[in-house]
């Protein structure tokens, strides 16, 4: 078989089940990781000879595409904040709303501390690390760890660190039942689960299929449980003027505000995601 032959039999195979342009990038994605062929070799080579295991590839990334797997487990990888990040299984694939986190969180510091001070922070479900590895990467003076309740997440984010050069503190506890932490942090950040059950009915296959519910879920009645229990444990490690600073679902924030000022926090203030929603929350203690 050839590459034009293998591109027409794997684009008849997933019609129908995605836009023919997705089809068409996760070939290119799929030639780009599999046969190492860039995207304009793709485009100048329909002649490439396809070798019996590599056909072979394709066949089972088709299976798995059919079983609506996103394509980032398939390859195992991903990009993040500009950096190549393993996922699989274990770990939520980062969102670019995550990056716009990560970036807020950036800006805030370099500006404060014009990146000069050695900080110490904390990243709660750090899944893939994909927040704690772009803040060690981007603020070389800080002292990073993550925590995370998944020993398949945190096997990941170590190699992620040591895939990114970083050095990331991992510690495995369950939030929810953990006793104090290890230490006193100038800056705490969080995307914890924070779907809620009924939202799920406008969610795709690719996601409630596959991705990890324990990432991604809360009940309806309790949807801030994890806001709650960070936000108090937060109280009693961050430092004085210490920040705190959340991925938070795009209709709860108001909610948490309240929370958060009820708790004694300060200066809280929502930040957008680049679709207007109300995506990001920091303030301080
Ligand atoms: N933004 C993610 C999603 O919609 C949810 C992330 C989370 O629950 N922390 O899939």
């Amino acid at each position: 078989m050839n590459l034009a032959a293998l591109k027409t039999n794997f684009t008849s195979n997933l019609s129908g089940l995605y836009p023919s342009e997705e089809i068409q990038s996760f070939f290119n994605i799929l030639s780009e990781k599999q046969l190492n062929l860039s995207r304009i070799e793709i485009a100048l080579n329909p002649d490439r000879t396809i070798s019996e295991a590599e056909t072979a590839k394709f066949k089972q990334a088709i299976i798995r595409l059919k079983n609506h797997e996103p394509i980032q487990y398939i390859i195992g990888e991903t990009e993040f904040y500009g950096l190549l990040f393993k996922v699989n299984k274990y770990t939520l694939i980062p969102r670019p709303e995550t990056e716009e986190l990560v970036e807020y969180i950036i800006s805030e510091q370099k500006l404060i501390t014009h990146n000069s001070q050695p900080i110490t922070i904390l990243d709660i479900g750090t899944g893939s690390g994909c927040i704690a590895i772009s803040l060690a990467k981007n603020l070389p003076k800080a002292k990073v760890s993550g925590l995370d309740i998944s020993k398949g997440a945190l096997k990941i984010a170590q190699q992620n660190a040591e895939l990114n050069k970083v050095e990331v503190e991992f510690l495995q506890a369950d939030i929810l039942k953990t006793k104090p932490l290890p230490k006193q942090y100038d800056l705490i950040v969080s995307n914890p689960p924070y779907v809620r059950e009924l939202e799920k009915k406008h969610m795709q296959q690719n996601v409630l299929k596959h991705e990890p519910d324990s990432a991604l879920y809360v009940k309806d009645e309790d949807p801030l449980l994890f806001y709650r229990v960070i936000s108090k444990l937060a109280k009693k490690h961050l430092k004085p003027k210490g920040k705190l600073f959340f991925e938070i679902n795009e209709y709860l924030a108001d909610d948490l505000t309240a929370f958060l000022k009820k708790e004694g926090f300060q200066n809280s203030e929502v930040k957008k995601d680049i679709f207007g929603k109300d995506r990001m929350i920091k303030c301080n203690k």
